[in-house]
């Protein structure tokens, strides 16, 4: 059994948790956090050990029980999950190492943080034995797995991307816009082409990022042009083989990000997660070389899974992706709920004598 640290218990660690409580070879080793704030009583009640990341104090004021320090989880840990915001994993990295403890980052550090940046179905094998990996941003962990089977089955010659970002995430009360539409970044490239490449140093890709007013989810309208000329439908059942790639039945009539937030959170998923990328079926059109598709990426929840596979690949517990993968799949669920429903209430029989 693995034992996992999480550090940092905000939008993606409380999920990268959840996600660790459900393997069969994982356990939560407990979570660290700097205030005994909402998220705080949710570990707590979920029964995760909480460290303090920052002084126990103001967890003993509001009456919280912390198990030590983050120096007392990391030692404990046998793999230990940054998700702390953009820059703190990076001053965190030396603690990881002092400890001698393997160490996975997040999308918002740099990628010199680590040994590899990471994505299970593009370079799982990489990442095996390393001290240290960067799960890329939710962004470029989209993109790295709808160009991995296109490159191994047709050869990429060209991407181009345009993403169109959501604003904010629904807890982050001061980021916007609000109301309007911008060009984010201006400068071209966005920084998305060269995280891409970190992944697949080779490739020739250009982006183009925009944020616009939701929290719901990204959108990429993507172009890839292939090396070869397969058909539509022999695009469409590539893709539709790969397990974190779902693609949206036109019958479904979802048009957009709401209403797929809305299937999923009929369908029972925790927090309505989308861990897969979710590609629009009847938007995949070849001509000729060319590739052409829409997909929409929740930015909360599609690095989970991969933070799951980079446990076992650092952990050297599962030599191969595949294996992993399935494994991780299996157990949260991926590629399975959105169409098969389990989440409807069950009944439960009273016992009242009335
Ligand atoms: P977040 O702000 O929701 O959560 C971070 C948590 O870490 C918060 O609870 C914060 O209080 C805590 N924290 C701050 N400093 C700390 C410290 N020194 N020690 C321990 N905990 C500390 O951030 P997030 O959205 O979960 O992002 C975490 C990382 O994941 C970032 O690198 C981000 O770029 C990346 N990421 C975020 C998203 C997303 O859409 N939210 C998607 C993919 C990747």
């Amino acid at each position: 059994m693995l034992h996992v640290g999480i550090n940092g218990f905000g939008t993606i660690g409380k999920r990268v948790a959840d996600a660790v409580r459900v393997q069969p070879d994982m356990t939560v080793a407990g979570v660290a956090k700097r205030s005994p704030n909402f998220e705080a009583t949710i570990a707590d009640d979920r029964g995760y050990d909480l460290y303090a990341a920052d002084g126990r104090e103001p967890f003993d004021e509001a009456d919280l029980a912390t198990a030590g320090t983050v120096h007392d989880l990391i030692e404990t840990s046998d793999v230990v999950v940054d998700t702390t915001p953009s820059g703190v994993g990076a001053a965190n990295a030396s603690l990881y190492a002092e400890h001698d403890t393997p160490a996975i980052f997040q999308g918002g550090e740099d990628p010199d943080v680590a040994d590899v940046s990471f994505n299970a179905r593009a370079n799982y094998e990489k990442a095996v034995g390393a001290d240290t990996a960067r799960v890329v941003s939710c962004n470029t962990t989209g993109l790295s797995r709808l160009l991995a089977p296109l490159r191994e089955s047709y050869g990429v010659e060209k991407s181009r991307v345009t993403l169109v970002r959501r604003g904010a995430d629904p807890g982050q009360t001061g980021r916007g816009p609000i109301n309007d539409t911008l060009p984010d970044p201006v400068e071209i490239p966005s920084h998305h082409g060269p995280d891409v490449q970190t992944i697949f140093p080779d490739l020739d890709i250009d982006t183009m990022g925009m944020k616009v007013p939701t929290t719901q989810m990204h959108t990429h309208s993507v172009n890839v042009t292939l090396e070869s000329e397969p058909t539509t439908e022999e695009v469409t059942s590539l893709l539709a083989d790969e397990s974190r790639l779902f693609l949206i039945p036109e019958t479904l009539g979802i048009d957009g990000a709401g209403k797929l937030k809305e299937y999923t959170r009929d369908a029972g998923r925790p927090r309505g997660d989308v861990w897969e990328n979710c590609i629009w079926a009847e938007s995949i059109t070849v001509e000729g070389r060319d590739l052409y598709l829409f997909q929409a990426i929740h930015q909360e929840a599609d690095v989970v899974p991969e933070n799951i596979d980079a446990v076992r690949a650092l952990s050297e517990r599962t030599a191969s992706a595949e294996k992993s993968i399935r494994r991780t799949d299996e157990a949260l669920g991926v590629g399975r709920g959105l169409v098969e429903h389990d989440g409807s209430p069950q009944r439960v029989d009273s016992h009242a004598d009335d």
